[in-house]
């Protein structure tokens, strides 16, 4: 068994609090949400705070407000649970709820947070493993060495941003409060991110997420679609987000966001043209996936091969807009089982 190293535990109740405990620790210290990824990299020593700061007892991070006309809000700790089984979440926002649903196992899901999901880390077969197997290969730059195992020439690191929400908040045009030490801000979810597998947020560590703000979900149809090899539990090694704006049967606003094929979620503008101004046909569907296999560049350093990766990224693009075409078929969905 891999045992925590010691660590403080500090548990403001109020936001405020929270903020100056994360502002006094300094470079040592991390927040925490529901502990689903930051536990299992401290035992693994990929992260190694001597002071956390819970979130947990701030009963204002907790909860949905507002309503599908006027947007939703959604507090950073909500559970994944919660997100997954609200009904306004599941009716008007979709994509969301079954993004949050796909998380890995139902304990998790009951622990882990929506803000926590939003800042997840990025994952690499070479990083997320034990401290000895990182040393048996004399570590990399993302924790303890000074070069990329998968990319050696390489002066940046490609780990894979693996959240399954983010993909699904990107396509919806969300935002998110954040508060630190100057003050509180909202940013657009797309300025969350950065596409570096170590700084992978563009938020400062001491600046914590209060909540993500939905728009109004008025003539929106969101889809999220995951690609894992272990359906119970395992991370997406592809993320699919699809999200329309339909007049009629016409798509006058569309945004389509892969997860999982880079370090920061990655919009698909193209395939997202292709379809403004169009019905969804099957026609228009194709060319769609096709446009949005583009911008999928997985690298060999999750599960599965990269090149079956990238090629799996137009029919899961395809599938996604048939399901919210209500297709149950398309001819791109029998390519590849
Ligand atoms: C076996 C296993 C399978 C998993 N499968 C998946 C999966 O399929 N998909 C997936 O997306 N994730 C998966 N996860 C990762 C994790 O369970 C989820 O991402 C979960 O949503 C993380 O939420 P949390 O509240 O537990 O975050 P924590 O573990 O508490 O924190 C995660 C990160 O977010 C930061 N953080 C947390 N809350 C805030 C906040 N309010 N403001 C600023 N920073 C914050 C922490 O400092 C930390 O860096 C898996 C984990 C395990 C162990
Ligand atoms: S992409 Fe390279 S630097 Fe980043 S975690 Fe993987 S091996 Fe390490």
């Amino acid at each position: 068994m891999i045992r925590l190293p010691a660590f403080t535990y500090v548990s403001p109740r109020t936001l405020d609090q929270a903020v100056r405990a994360i502002t006094d620790a300094g470079p040592a210290g991390m927040l925490v949400a529901g502990g689903t990824d930051l536990y299992p990299n401290m035992k693994r020593r990929q992260f190694e705070p001597t002071t956390l700061v819970g979130l947990r007892a701030i009963r204002e991070l907790r909860g949905v407000g507002g309503s599908p006309r006027d947007g939703l809000r959604v507090g950073a700790c909500t559970t994944l649970t919660a997100v997954a089984t609200h009904p306004e979440l599941a009716r008007a926002y979709a994509g969301l709820a079954t993004a949050a649903g796909l998380v890995s196992s139902p304990q998790l899901r009951n622990m882990g947070t929506l803000g926590g999901n939003v800042c997840v880390d990025t994952r690499c077969n070479y990083y997320n493993q034990s401290y000895e197997w990182r040393k048996a290969i004399g570590f990399c730059m993302k924790k303890d060495g000074d070069i990329c195992l998968v990319a050696p020439s390489s002066s940046r690191c490609w780990a894979v941003s693996s959240s399954d929400t983010a993909p699904v908040l990107w396509s919806l045009g969300a935002c998110v409060r954040l508060a630190g030490p100057s003050g509180e801000r909202t940013v657009p979810i797309a300025a969350l991110y950065r596409d570096d597998g170590i700084e992978y947020l563009a938020k400062r560590a001491d600046e914590i997420v209060i909540e993500i703000v939905l728009p109004p979900a008025d003539g929106w149809r969101s889809a999220y679609l995951k690609l894992r090899r272990r359906g119970a539990f395992d991370f997406p090694i592809l993320g699919v987000a699809a999200a329309l704006r339909l007049e009629g049967d016409v798509v006058r606003e569309a945004r389509i966001v892969l997860g999982a094929v880079a370090s920061v979620p990655r919009e698909a503008p193209k395939a997202a043209a292709v379809l403004v101004g169009q019905r969804l046909t099957t026609e228009t569907i194709e060319a769609a996936a096709d446009a949005a296999a583009g911008p999928a560049r997985p690298l060999d350093n999750t599960d599965l091969t990269h090149p079956y990766r990238k090629k799996v990224t137009r029919v899961y693009v395809a599938r996604a807009l048939a399901r919210l075409a209500g297709f149950d078929q398309g001819p791109v969905l029998a390519e590849i089982a």
